[in-house]
């Protein structure tokens, strides 16, 4: 992609309304357009990196043996009535009437419907268990909505729903999404950790958020130092793993807000390892049994003969607010340098060549190199405008490319210019450039 081409709308300074740095970076780069108050277009830089966003989140629910589903945005009051969630959901719903005067509503959430779903196909235990997941837009009319896309009305999620036989193997589901919310953050790059959390609206009995660190977080998070050392190396989707991989975590004291308890964290955590600070959530499970599945008459025969109700559970990931997530965790707002972890990033590597009129072999360099980038699925943007150097670094930065290569009066022969955001810049030829980027992208 060429600069001069692109549809990347980069403002000279931080915008004024903003008050975070995610808010801030994505203003400024144009990754995101207010359209109204928490509803946001996605411009081809924000889109590109949620996409990217989604696809690992996506890979990771399949690895699990969730099925892809899409319902719509636009669900009938009827179901909401049937688990008498109606008229608790309360102010965040947003209510409509289509011309027949039928009540309607904008997707929240989507108990109601897959369950609805479910109910409609599925009649034995045989078929069990049942993963189904989308991604998709939803609508909370937030009171507050702040800070861009971390706390906006229209996001867009992937859900998931767990359908089971028991306890004992919705609990095995409940790990699988355990496992595999891990396996995601980690392949975004984040640290993200597993928190016992209220259960809320969704209600049900066993839940897990998670919280990654960040000043400008809005939740109040209680933790044991220790867990942040954890990985989920080695784990296989195997009941007795899983459980030992959740109850590995679940050692360690790690609460938000609405489960603290000062006595028990003094107790259980020492001092040197105890951490009160905030974080930002990016994910939650839930396991809530037959709540919906019985008031909406979700049942399966079973051995017997007998019939039951599913034990169902729900799974949520923030996939739009993601994108803010990662760059509060990633972005150094004091020297304005954004690097994107090569998994999400919208370009691999940015080409600055130093471009004046009577003089374009660095933008014909640049084009010949842009084409080898290619043949190697190599992702690159270019700046081919006449601006002067400092500010193509600056505008560079905020874009965020993890790579960059700098061709100017210095470069000669095969040799480039070339540095890794953060690091030293190294004189090394394309091949080995080529080999460094493929490497990068192949760890994920
Ligand atoms: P929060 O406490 O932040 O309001 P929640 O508990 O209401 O979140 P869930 O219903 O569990 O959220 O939704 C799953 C995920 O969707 C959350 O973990 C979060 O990442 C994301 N999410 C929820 N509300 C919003 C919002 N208003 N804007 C952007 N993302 C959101
Ligand atoms: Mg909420």
């Amino acid at each position: 992609m060429f600069i001069s081409k692109s549809f990347i709308p980069i403002l000279k300074n931080n915008p004024s309304e903003a008050k975070i740095k995610s808010h801030q970076l994505m203003l400024r780069v144009g990754m995101i357009k207010q359209s109204s108050a928490g509803i946001y277009s996605w411009l081809p830089l924000g889109f590109k990196v949620m996409k990217k966003i989604e696809q690992i989140v996506r890979e990771e629910q399949n690895k699990i043996g969730a099925q892809e589903i899409l319902m719509p945005t636009i669900q009938s009051s009827e179901i909401w009535k049937e688990s008498g969630r109606y008229e608790d959901y309360g102010e965040e719903m947003l209510r409509i009437k289509d011309r027949q005067d039928r009540e309607m509503l904008y997707g929240p959430t989507n108990e109601e419907l897959v369950t609805d779903i479910f109910r409609s196909s599925i009649k034995s235990y045989k078929s069990l268990p049942q993963l189904l997941y989308h991604i998709q837009w939803k609508f909370r009319d937030e009171i507050r909505p702040r800070f861009g896309i971390m706390r906006c009305r229209e996001f867009y999620m992937k859900d998931a729903y767990s359908f089971d036989i028991n306890d004992e193997e919705a609990l095995f589901s409940y790990n699988k999404f355990f496992l595999s919310y891990l396996n995601a953050f980690k392949r975004l790059d984040l640290t993200a950790i597993p928190m016992a959390a209220d259960t809320g609206p969704i209600g049900g009995n066993l839940s897990h958020e998670f919280i990654i660190l960040a000043e400008t977080g809005e939740s109040k998070i209680f933790t044991d130092k220790r867990i942040f050392d954890l990985n989920s190396d080695g784990t296989k989707l195997e009941k007795k793993s899983l459980e030992d991989l959740r109850k590995k975590y679940e050692q360690f004291y790690s609460v938000t807000d609405e489960k603290f308890n000062k006595d028990e964290f003094e107790k259980k955590v020492s001092e040197q390892n105890r951490l009160k600070t905030k974080g930002i959530e990016v994910g939650h499970i839930f396991y809530f049994g037959d709540k919906y599945s019985k008031p909406m008459g979700g049942s399966v025969d079973l051995p017997g003969g007998k019939k039951d109700f599913v034990k169902m559970g729900s799974y949520g990931i923030g996939v739009s607010r993601l994108v803010g997530a990662i760059i509060e965790a990633k972005y150094d707002e004091k020297n304005e340098v954004m690097k994107w972890p090569i998994s999400v990033a919208p370009y691999d590597i940015s080409i600055i060549p130093m471009i004046n009129k009577n003089d374009t072999s660095a933008l014909e360099k640049a084009n010949k190199i842009n084409l080898e980038f290619k043949k190697n699925n190599i992702e690159t943007i270019i700046d081919d405008t006449d601006e002067n150097f400092s500010s193509k670094i600056k505008k560079m930065n905020l874009i965020g490319a993890p790579f960059q290569i700098i061709i100017g009066k210095q470069t000669d022969g095969d040799l480039l210019e070339f540095k890794e955001l953060g690091k030293e810049t190294k004189k090394i030829n394309l091949e080995e450039i080529i080999k460094i980027i493929k490497e990068q992208k192949e760890k994920n």
